[in-house]
């Protein structure tokens, strides 16, 4: 299977503090199969480390207001075409960015809210199939 997988899944540092979110049981499922890394938000071109960001009131802001709406649109388009047709999508649940039905409230205070991130949601409308790494039991299933 051909699987797009959010980088800091896979171990990259690319998290806004410099950190990654490695997934040792997900990683071992993806070994057989064909994977394309994606980070929306260091294609963007944001460095690493960064101030985090959030979705508030459909913009993607830091906690000082500083608007990164169109530079991680732009951003997320490419993601888009450099998945291509792959079988699905697992996305790092919670980001602003590759959250999957809850996000960041926008508050910078730690509370979810329901929504998607700006990627993800940028994928269910091109028809893609997402999880997250919450999922692991259904990709059991499918990847195993
Ligand atoms: Fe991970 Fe996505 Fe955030 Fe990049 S944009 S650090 S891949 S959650």
């Amino acid at each position: 299977m051909k699987i797009a997988v959010s980088a800091c899944l896979l171990g990259e540092n690319v998290r806004y503090d410099g950190s990654n979110r490695f997934n040792e049981e997900l990683n071992k499922l993806l070994k057989k199969h064909e994977i394309i890394r994606i980070c929306p938000e260091t294609m963007a071109g944001l460095p690493v480390p960064r101030c985090p960001i959030e979705i508030r009131e459909d913009r993607i802001v830091d906690a000082q207001g500083q608007d990164y709406t169109d530079e991680l649109s732009e951003a997320c388009r490419e993601c888009l075409k450099r998945i291509g047709e792959c079988d699905f999508i697992i996305l790092k649940s919670k980001s602003p960015s590759c959250g999957y039905k809850e996000i960041y409230d926008g508050t910078f205070s730690g509370k979810m809210k329901e929504g998607n991130g700006l990627f993800a949601a940028m994928c269910l409308e091109n028809g893609y199939k997402i999880y997250t790494e919450n999922d692991l039991e259904t990709l059991k299933e499918i990847l195993d």
